[in-house]
């Protein structure tokens, strides 16, 4: 008799923006999904509609701290996705000791929870670490241009940090290890108080609020809708490409903010005043992936335009915003 081993998902950070999309989609594709949070900045109505499922668990914890005994007991964890860490620069930059922690400290933990299980194990890094790139469009070979002390760098260095290990544990035959690196991605269950760039402009321009353009609105950055990023990922997990380099997942698109503003204008009919604010420190002023490896390692590439994504975001964020009347600050 053919033994199937069922396959069992941890996803840290599984009640983010990313992460509730990626457990619902390993619930679809048969998985049971073990969902661990700290809920900083998730929130558990992303998951609220995966909870009936009985395949679906959800544990709220931190990662900086020891894991808790449901998750360490176990041994039948076949597949790990570390999603878990603020990743919006006011909310990551609110407590940089944690953000450094969590990557630094929650990955090693949950690497060693990979070991003892023999599971897979995927970091989500990000295009932050080629800081603010000197080279253009951006390789996973390229080394980056980091600012080391800067405000950026709880972030930047912890996930750069965060890849050290993982790669380490890799090398020396401890865990079976993937690295994403995300670019920017936006879609439905974002946190309308996010602080990043879409969830700002769309929230601003449906209440009739000034929109925030920091600094000249030059810079660039290319935008990943959630399901493609989703589909990057699980795809990476499941590929056999283990060959200790990252891959970076993003749509190669890139627009500057005003253009961003322009589609937000053009999506929403917005009356809403443009305004300048400072431009952040250390703000990369252009920023698109290279996805050469992704496209020939996984047969990935995005398939949802901004134009399309930001429909369904507007939409998204129109109920979120109107049907329950928060008190939202963005
Ligand atoms: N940005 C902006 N207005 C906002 C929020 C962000 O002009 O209300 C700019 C920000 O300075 C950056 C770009 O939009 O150049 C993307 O910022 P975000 O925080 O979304 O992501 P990241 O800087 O991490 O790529």
């Amino acid at each position: 008799m053919i033994s199937m081993k069922k396959n069992v998902s941890l996803v840290a950070g599984g009640a983010g923006f990313i992460g509730s999309h990626l457990c619902r989609a390993l619930l679809e594709q048969g998985h049971d999904v073990i969902c661990l949070d700290n809920l900083q900045t998730a929130r558990e109505v992303n998951v609220e509609m995966l909870e009936g499922h009985r395949a679906f668990s959800f544990i709220r914890a931190d990662i900086v701290d020891p894991l808790p005994d449901a998750v360490t007991r176990r041994r039948d964890i076949t597949r790990i996705y570390n999603l878990a860490c603020a990743a919006s620069p006011p909310q990551y930059q609110a407590d940089p000791e944690h953000t450094m922690l969590t990557s630094v400290v929650g990955t090693d933990r949950l690497l060693r929870l990979a070991e003892q299980n023999g599971a897979r194990f995927l970091l989500t890094s990000t295009s932050e670490v080629y800081g603010d790139p000197e080279a253009h469009p951006q390789r996973e070979d390229y080394r980056g241009w980091v600012n080391c002390t800067g405000p950026r760098a709880c972030y930047d260095e912890g996930k750069r940090a965060a890849e050290a290990i993982a790669f380490d544990f890799a090398r020396l035959g401890r865990a079976d290890v993937r690295v994403a690196r995300i670019f920017n991605t936006y879609g439905p269950n974002m946190h309308p108080d996010d602080g990043r760039v879409i969830s700002n402009f769309v929230c601003q321009a449906l209440s009739g609020k000034d929109i925030t353009i920091y600094g000249d609105g030059s810079q660039t950055r290319s935008f990943c809708y959630v399901s493609d990023m989703v589909d990057g990922l699980m795809r990476l997990m499941e590929s056999d490409v283990a060959d200790l380099q990252p891959i970076n997942l993003g749509n190669p698109e890139e627009y500057s903010m005003m253009e961003v503003l322009e589609l937000v204008r053009a999506q929403t009919g917005t009356r809403s005043r443009v305004i300048r604010k400072p431009l952040p420190i250390d703000d990369p002023r252009r920023r698109r992936p290279d996805i050469k490896r992704a496209r020939t390692l996984l047969d990935w590439e995005p398939r949802v335009s901004l134009a399309e994504g930001l429909a369904i975001t507007c939409a998204f964020f129109e109920k979120e915003l109107f049907s329950q009347m928060p008190d939202y600050a963005f």
